[in-house]
């Protein structure tokens, strides 16, 4: 691959490979409105063969599928987890005027002061029930498609069935003879471990170098084989690829290419519009959605950003939160490689504090997917996720992990008026999506805040 003549046809790969705090608008973006002019037309770079399929009309998975799924598992969820209110893993949409407020503040420098044009919302998937993250969604979804296919295909179940019987001991037995296997920055591997562990598979996280030692000591405590690598997130998935591919009862969740976890993701478009319509809140042409979901290898907020084109189609904007150390989703888009480079192809260590975001190639089925969805990326210092996170349990007593604070930084490149999507009015909505934070130890979460305090004394 040539590196220099990848930057000169594409002068933001310079920035990118610089580390330095990038807003990127996705030209291939189809929203109606956009300054690309809602084309949707994907120019490929010249020498690229392949076509990219991911127009915004394509239907990638079934939500409605997906959702009834999850329905019939509710009355399993609730005998197991009796906290888990109806069974259904959702979590609360939290209106934060007092953040935004604090997020206009100077704090000289630390963070850039923005005026936030509209109302602010924190999706709570930091407090998701079972795993406290996002991957509650994608990665117990798919443990639970694994485990009715097991029972039905053994005879055992049926779709009419009252599936709190699957909390059955003869149940266990059946899922103890199969197993569970998946490559994990952290927290994917605790939904899926906690989940597989619960219903009596046998299961195995490879976890990658950055993953947070509590993490693997919590999954250890719950009966799952935790193997280390002092390699990457890359390695680590492969690895569990490898190992599960040679045994015919196992099922490895893919991580990067996994249609179920991506399902499991984009129901939350599907529960977005209700919770919102709940809260009579409106989203239309006077009253733009703007959502902010931090990325790792795109399969959580890739998901959700296709559940919310679904739902809200044009009125509805993404963009995607990424670590300078770690920008693989936009580096792959802006080059139009997808998961064909790696931030390490450019110089780049991959190596950020933001453990669930660190991922240096991004998933081909969301790159893919995104192409024509996406209105664009950012990069965030890890400078600024503690005082963010700080600023947060400050002002609105809640407390998120420091890879889930980076989409808070695209307020300040949409509401500064950088977007060629329609600039947000007195009239937006704005979801910051907080990826995770609920199962961060009591110690750790103490440290966090102290070093974002830290930050932010230190400026004024
Ligand atoms: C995994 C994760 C993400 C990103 O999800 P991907 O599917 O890897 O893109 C964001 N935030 C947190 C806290 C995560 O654990």
């Amino acid at each position: 691959m040539n590196i220099e003549e990848l930057k000169k046809g594409n002068p933001v790969i310079e920035d990118i490979a610089a580390c330095r705090e990038v807003f990127w608008n996705n030209p291939d973006c189809a929203c109606k409105g956009c300054a690309c002019g809602g084309s949707g037309q994907v120019e490929q770079p010249a020498g690229q063969a392949d076509q990219p399929s991911g127009q915004a009309d394509q239907k990638l998975v079934d939500i409605d599928e997906a959702e009834a799924r999850l329905i019939r598992f509710a009355p399993f969820i609730e005998k197991v987890y009796p906290e888990v209110l109806d069974g259904i893993i959702e979590s609360d949409l939290t209106e934060i005027p007092d953040m935004k407020e604090a997020l206009a503040a100077d704090t000289g420098g630390v963070l850039d002061p923005v005026r936030i044009q509209g109302r602010l919302f924190l999706k709570c998937d930091s407090h998701l029930p079972i795993s406290g993250s996002v991957k509650a969604r994608g990665g117990i979804y798919e443990v639970l498609k694994f485990a009715e296919k097991v029972a039905m295909d053994n005879g055992m179940l049926s779709e009419e069935d009252d599936y709190s019987i699957l909390a059955e001991p003869r149940f266990r037995e059946l899922f103890g003879r199969y197993s569970v296997a998946v490559g994990s920055t952290g927290n994917l591997g605790l939904s899926i471990g906690i989940m597989s562990a619960k219903l009596g598979f046998q299961v195995t996280v490879h976890m990658s170098a950055d993953a947070r030692q509590w993490k693997k000591d919590m999954l250890r405590s719950k009966g799952v084989i935790v193997k280390e690598y002092p390699d990457d997130y890359e390695a680590a998935v492969a690895q569990g690829r490898r190992e599960a591919e040679a045994d015919p009862n196992c099922h490895f969740v893919d991580d990067e290419n996994s249609l179920d976890l991506f399902a499991g993701y984009s129901v939350a478009g599907k529960r977005l519009k209700q919770q919102l319509e709940a809260r009579g809140v409106t989203i239309d042409e006077e009253h733009r959605l703007y959502v902010y979901l931090p990325c790792g290898v795109g399969g959580a907020p890739g998901g959700v950003t296709y559940g919310i084109k679904e739902y809200f189609g044009d009125k509805a904007y993404c963009y995607f939160a990424e670590p300078t150390h770690a920008p693989c989703m936009m580096l792959g888009l802006a080059s139009g490689l997808h998961n064909r480079i790696s931030v390490k192809d450019i110089g780049i260590d991959g190596i950020t504090e933001a453990d669930g975001l660190a991922v240096g190639r991004a998933s081909a089925l969301v790159a893919d997917a995104m192409q024509t969805r996406l209105c664009g990326c950012f990069t965030v210092n890890d400078s600024r996720l503690y005082p963010i996170l700080a600023m947060l349990e400050d002002t609105e007593d809640l407390f998120i992990e420091p890879s889930a604070c980076a989409g808070f930084e695209g307020l300040k490149h949409i509401c500064g008026g950088e977007a060629d999507c329609p600039a947000p009015d007195e009239n937006s909505v704005h979801i910051v999506w907080a990826t995770g934070g609920n199962m961060v130890p009591e110690n750790e979460r103490e440290s966090y805040y102290i070093k974002g305090c830290k930050a932010l004394e230190a400026a004024e």
